[in-house]
């Protein structure tokens, strides 16, 4: 069994697949935890399930082009895949549609987050989990008003349990806050991790298990015979397999071709920066909804981390949105800025138009599967997609149903 891709979708796959005595070689074209699921907010948040394609964000999204310092970013430029990427994505902003992405989400989020509970304890993966929920904080009244609506049918429609926070219990709840914000809500199902220490525990676990880690592996290409993937083709050579699983993030549409289908998976850069623990750190990860930017305290220091940049695959870091990292921190913590604070990280979000991953075999072999696409939710969503892909692999009856994420729709 070949694995294509290191990040978190990967060694979930790698992990489940070992579960039912497959032997997984897990080949990264980098070294691997250097991609998407290094540096992100480890949020593990089913409150998030809403997708970005919602009624009116496109008007949202060009107010905030014309800010330029906005977390939304658009580097204008002819790029077809791209336009094509954005004509669906607005064809999927409707209300049913987004209502449909949140059940096919929630699936997803809910099972992985019972499933988390089980890998943490039985593989020993220390990862600074804290499933103490989490706080969409707002600093103007009118959105948080707005948000009621929001919450409400995270309740009604989908059962996610949420709790309206007044502005005086805020500052009681959460000291690490300034005072005068406008008030929040409280989300008790959210947890949060340290997706380093996550990965590095499971990777450490996945070795003891005799899975094979090969750096510096890209795959390149496919050897087909007789109707199915019999190698794959990479920067070291050929390596055999009876199955073969894309985890490749962000850079999947460069595989389009073995794939048999036009990947619609768009880059989106975002941003994150972590620092020491501060001595007033916030007690739950926090969404500081009106600059679109999250905190995630850790035990091991703190981090902040936001923006959608939709630059084609590049990894400049664009001072403007590290600026907004650190203003949204000075207007809303009392300790905004432990130093030294590290380096800016980059990492490719890998977004559909849909807002939900592609998960299932491919058209061109029997014996390749997909799993990529996880916007913004890879962390959440990670366990249930390994489980899923080992399933299906193993012709198992799937704990939950694939329908939704289906490649071909
Ligand atoms: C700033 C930021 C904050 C985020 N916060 C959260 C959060 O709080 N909660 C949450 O759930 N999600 C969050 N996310 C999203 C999450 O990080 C991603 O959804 C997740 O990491 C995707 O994992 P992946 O394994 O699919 O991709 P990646 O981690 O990008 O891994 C893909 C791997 O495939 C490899 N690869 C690519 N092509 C090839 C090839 N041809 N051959 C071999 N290897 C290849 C790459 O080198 C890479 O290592 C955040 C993302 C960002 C950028």
């Amino acid at each position: 069994m070949l694995v294509a891709g290191a990040g978190v979708i990967g060694t979930a796959c790698a992990h489940f697949l070992e579960t039912l005595g497959y032997s997984v070689i897990l080949a990264d074209r980098g070294p691997v935890y250097a991609q998407a699921s290094y540096g992100n907010c480890g949020n593990i948040c089913p409150s998030h399930l809403l997708p970005l394609a919602q009624p009116g964000v496109i008007g949202q999204a060009l107010t905030a082009l014309a800010q330029g310092d906005a977390p939304f970013f658009l580097a204008p430029r002819i790029d077809l895949p791209l336009w094509r990427w954005l004509l669906r994505f607005g064809g999927n902003c409707r209300r049913n549609r987004m209502i449909h992405s949140g059940h096919a989400a929630l699936a997803l989020l809910r099972e992985s987050r019972h499933l988390y509970d089980g890998l943490l304890d039985e593989y020993a993966l220390e990862c600074e989990w804290d499933s103490s929920g989490s706080l969409y904080v707002f600093e103007r009244s009118h959105a948080l008003q707005r948000f009621a609506a929001t919450a409400e049918l995270l309740q009604t429609e989908y059962g996610i349990e949420a709790h309206f926070v007044t502005a005086g219990a805020l500052a009681a709840m959460e000291p690490a806050l300034r005072p005068g914000l406008a008030g929040a809500w409280y989300f008790p199902g959210d947890a949060h991790l340290r997706p380093d220490r996550l990965l590095a525990c499971w990777r450490q676990s996945l070795r003891s298990r005799g899975i094979r880690f090969m750096e510096h592996t890209g795959v390149q290409g496919l050897v087909f015979r007789d109707g199915r993937a019999c190698a794959a083709r990479t920067s070291r050579g050929e390596i055999e397999a009876d199955f073969f699983v894309f985890a490749t993030g962000a850079m999947t549409p460069f595989l389009s071709r073995e794939i048999g289908w036009q990947v619609p998976i768009q880059p989106a850069k975002g941003y994150s920066l972590t620092m020491p623990r501060p001595r007033c750190s916030p007690r739950v990860a926090l969404h500081l909804v009106d600059y679109g930017v999250v905190v995630t305290p850790m035990r091991s220091g703190c981090r902040l981390g936001s923006v959608l940049e939709f630059s084609g695959y590049n990894r400049r870091v664009d001072l403007r949105r590290v600026a907004l990292l650190r203003s949204a921190a000075r207007a809303c913590l009392v300790e905004p800025l432990t130093e030294p604070v590290e380096q800016p990280w980059v990492g490719w979000r890998s977004m559909t138009p849909d807002g939900l991953p592609r998960i299932g075999p491919c058209p061109t072999a029997p014996n390749l599967y997909l799993a990529a696409g996880h916007n913004m939710l890879g962390m959440s969503m990670a366990p249930a997609t390994g489980q899923l892909i080992a399933q299906m692999i193993d012709r198992q009856v799937p704990t939950v149903d694939p329908t939704p994420y289906r490649l071909l729709q």
